[in-house]
């Protein structure tokens, strides 16, 4: 067969949205064909979000960011595509004689069985489907027990990595992409908001902060939702605007060992969900699942809205619907008490944070979800319940953060308690028991 010279590449964009150290982009621009980048926007995600959902406000403006960088320096751009990605890619084969297509690796079940889908049709037409890990530093099946299996206690899993990772010498290289192998001056389609069907949010995602200072004060200032102790990396992680090899390289320079823990806990459930897919819906642990949950409506509803009665929980439900973001210590609390005060389902609590978080990344939402439950891996025993007001006392006990999200605190306007403490710890503790032993 003869070759076609006019051949091109695909770089598929998906949550890597950035021009900076993207592995795949990166390989794409290496193989010396000119290269399309692309992005989907896909309606099996998007059908089931808010029209303003404020993660695909996000998504799109950093697309047009990346579209007018790529125009602006390198005369190249990005095309925007609206559609289920197989559909998507049918139209490229026809309009492009495409030889590979190039994208970095997507571990939640969804992407898997979509990628999947893609490679076979692209294999169908000849053409090469490459991808590259870029989201974690190790992924999959690299940080595994001696014997092969998946770690499923964080503490053993964090040594292995750290011991690899002090093997594997430069994990970040800073290699400079081939610009010139960007494909020039196509007419790229692009889309507005609209005609995806989105209207844009008025909530923004910060930008993050890890600078030195934060590093070194990270691990007396993280626990206390008042201060502005944490790195808020979070939605910059789970849509690539930044590389995690950076950020791991910039804490080795400053040695946050504590910061550096966090990020680990991140490609620990990144992991867990990879080998234990059915997480995503069930219980790591299956006995919980025959856990009575009342699921009491009204309840939840108070939750949701952040008025139940204690503060710290009322608070960062506040926090979350106001801003898209609640502080670490504080998801702790309202996960328990969803879970553990009104035994309402966890998968409740994860489908509503999936529907809030800025920083929504199934992986991690599903794995604080079954540790606060119990049911997870690696999770604090059933029987350690959180006291919400001890928490008060303990984080944030001048009252700052409670108050900051709570204007009628301490007023007759703010509620009564949903339910009495010790009641609900008691009734937790049989009900539990009596799923699990
Ligand atoms: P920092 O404290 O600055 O941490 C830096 C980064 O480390 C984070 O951005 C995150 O990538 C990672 N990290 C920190 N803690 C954890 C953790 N416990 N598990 C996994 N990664 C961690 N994190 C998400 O990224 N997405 C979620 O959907 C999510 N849902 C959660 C649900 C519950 C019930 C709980 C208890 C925690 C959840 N977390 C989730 C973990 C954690 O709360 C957030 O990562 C953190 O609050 C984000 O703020 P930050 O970026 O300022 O964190």
């Amino acid at each position: 067969m003869t070759k076609n010279l006019n051949q091109i590449s695909i770089f598929w964009f998906r949550r890597d949205l950035r021009l900076d150290d993207n592995i795949g982009l990166i390989k794409a621009l290496a193989a010396s064909r000119p290269v399309l980048p692309i992005f989907i926007f896909d309606p099996n995600i998007l059908d089931d979000l808010p029209r303003n959902d404020a993660r695909v406000t996000f998504i799109f403006q950093t697309l047009q960011i990346l579209r007018l960088r790529l125009r602006q320096k390198f005369s190249s751009g990005l095309a925007l595509y609206y559609g289920r990605p197989l559909e998507i890619f049918d139209q490229l084969l026809r309009l492009h004689p495409i030889a590979s297509v190039y994208a970095n690796h997507d571990y939640e079940p969804y992407s898997r069985e979509r990628d999947k889908q893609v490679r076979a049709l692209l294999h169908s037409h000849s053409v090469e489907f490459y991808t590259f890990k870029d989201h974690v530093l190790f992924e999959t099946d690299e940080i595994v027990k001696q014997d092969n299996q998946p770690y499923v206690v964080y503490t053993p899993y964090m040594r292995r990595w750290k011991a690899i990772r002090q093997q594997t010498s430069a994990c970040f290289e800073a290699t400079e992409a081939k610009w010139e192998n960007l494909a020039k001056d196509s007419p790229l389609q692009n889309l507005t908001l609209a005609d995806i069907g989105f209207t844009q949010s008025s909530l923004i995602v910060p930008p993050f902060q890890t600078g030195p200072q934060l590093l070194r004060n990270y691990s007396d200032d993280r626990d206390y939702p008042a201060l502005a102790g944490t790195s808020r990396l979070g939605p910059h992680l789970r849509f690539g605007t930044v590389s995690i090899r950076k950020i791991f390289d910039e804490i080795k320079r400053t040695d946050a060992e504590v910061f550096c823990n966090e990020l680990i806990w991140r490609e620990f459930f990144s992991q867990i969900l990879w080998h234990f897919p059915y997480t995503s819906e069930k219980s790591f642990k299956p006995r919980y699942d025959r856990i009575e949950w009342r699921n009491d409506e009204t309840e939840f509803a108070r939750w949701r809205e952040g008025t139940t009665g204690y503060p710290l929980v009322d608070a960062g439900m506040r926090q979350l619907n106001e801003t898209g973001y609640m502080h670490n210590r504080v998801r702790m609390v309202v996960g328990s008490f969803l879970c553990k005060h009104l035994l309402i389902d966890w998968r409740w609590g994860e489908t509503y944070f999936a529907k809030k978080l800025l920083d929504y990344e199934m992986a991690s939402n599903v794995g604080n979800w079954q540790w606060v439950a119990g049911c997870g891996v690696d999770a604090a025993p059933y029987f350690r319940i959180f006291n919400p007001a001890a928490q008060i006392k303990k984080f944030d006990k001048d009252e700052r953060y409670i108050h900051e999200w709570i204007k009628d605190l301490h007023k007759p306007t703010y509620p009564q308690p949903i339910v009495n403490h010790n009641f609900a710890r008691n009734r937790c503790l049989d009900t539990y028991k009596r799923a699990v032993s």
